[in-house]
């Protein structure tokens, strides 16, 4: 089971009219067994780096490394890496169980040997009832499972998948997500999944790769990304409810230094941990990123404390998101689901100043994530 490694990858289209740099130095390490996520938004280049990692892309620069062999110019059946598609791409003439055995026909295996592997995967997958059928009478979620059996019955080395959930309804994507992340356990191959949608990585993956605009943002784990992010972007695509921004001013004066939040709507001490970074700091403007789960609820008057005015309440039962009306901004915060606000409350909440983070207003690279979360103070 080998690991896969990207280097400098570049994937260029070109045609007559245009030419579309859609991966760019690409570096990616997978280790052996690890579930990897691409996850980016439509267009930032997974399905590129997935089908150059399979074979089925050509190259434009750089190198792909799997297990100890380079695999730039091999072809797909010689790199044992197996592709289940956003589009099932079953082939209607055939029924269930040949699509299934299909790239085990064609690699000329004898047909004893054939059924035996098709027994294993269909019982693995909970699909063996579906054999005979021909895949136009199947639902989508049977034709995901199908596509799955015959990207696995190669026994791939590495399994990759690209947006496998996307055309199943919500309650069979928590199903089949949770099917995948058993055949992970199970299989112990390494996977590469690519998706669109931060919660199924965050649900799936030993680690996450952020990509934007055809590049790498970042690589790590859940909380890596979501306590130390890069830049505003993983900030932003990663956590749900979403982070809160806001354009602050660094103030300092003789007594304290504070973060002024540039339309006036609330003032903070500056972070302690912040002040090592302070003479380094360029210019007096920033963003700083606040996440729903890093505000409490607070009725006593810490120079911390934020006054803002119930504006939204959401009641979604495990928990539940307060958005609150803070002069001219929003803030939106996580509360226990024994918690119940009236539009128009007042409400004094706490801002965790160990998770504040830091943004560059020109470049969106996060100032703060140098310094850690866990023992700093105001
Ligand atoms: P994603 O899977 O993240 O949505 P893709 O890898 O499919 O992104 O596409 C990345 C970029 O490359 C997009 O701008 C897309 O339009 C372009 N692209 C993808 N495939 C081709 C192709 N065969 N020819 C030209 N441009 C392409
Ligand atoms: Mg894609």
């Amino acid at each position: 089971m080998p690991s896969v490694r990207l280097q400098q990858v570049n994937k260029i289209y070109r045609s007559k009219r245009e030419r579309v740099h859609a991966v760019r130095d690409l570096n990616l390490g997978i280790t052996e067994g690890e579930f990897m996520c691409l996850l980016g938004p439509s267009g930032c280049g997974k399905t590129s780096s997935l089908r150059m990692i399979v074979g089925l892309e050509s190259i434009s620069s750089g190198e792909i490394w799997i297990g100890d062999r380079l695999v730039n110019d091999l072809s797909p059946q010689e790199r044992n890496v197996a592709m289940s598609f956003e589009s099932y791409a079953l082939y209607t003439h055939l029924s269930v169980g040949e699509n299934i055995t299909f790239p085990l026909k064609a690699k000329g295996m004898p047909p004893p040997e054939r059924r035996k592997r098709l027994v294993e995967v269909a019982s693995m997958l909970e699909i063996s009832s579906l054999l005979k059928m021909t895949p136009s009478s199947l639902s989508s979620g049977q034709m995901q499972q199908v596509s799955l059996a015959r990207a696995l019955i190669r026994e791939p080395s590495v399994f990759l998948l690209d947006e496998p959930l996307s055309h199943l309804d919500v309650n069979l994507r928590v199903y089949t997500r949770n099917r995948i992340k058993r055949l992970h356990t199970e299989l112990d191959t390494t996977m590469i999944y690519v998706t669109h949608d931060q919660l199924e990585a965050v649900a799936l993956a030993d680690r996450i790769a952020v990509m934007n605009f055809a590049e790498l943002q970042q690589v790590g784990t859940r909380e890596e990304l979501l306590d130390r992010p890069a830049n505003r972007f993983v900030a932003d695509f990663i956590g749900e409810p979403p982070i809160n921004f806001y354009e602050v001013e660094i103030q300092e004066d003789l007594r304290e230094t504070t973060l002024r939040e540039t339309s006036g709507a609330f003032s903070l001490p500056l972070p302690s941990r912040w002040e090592s970074i302070l003479d380094q700091l360029e210019g007096t403007v920033f963003e700083i990123g606040v996440r729903p789960h890093d505000i409490t609820l607070h009725d006593r008057g810490y120079p911390q404390s934020v006054q803002g005015e119930c504006e939204i309440f959401e009641f979604l039962g495990e928990e539940n998101h307060l958005t609150l009306k803070v002069g001219e901004v929003r803030m939106t915060l996580v509360v226990s689901n024994r918690e119940f606000f009236e539009t128009g409350e007042k409400v004094t909440v706490y801002l965790d100043p160990n998770r504040i983070h830091l943004f560059s207003k020109d470049s969106g690279a996060c100032l703060s994530s140098q310094l850690g979360s866990e023992s700093a103070s105001w």
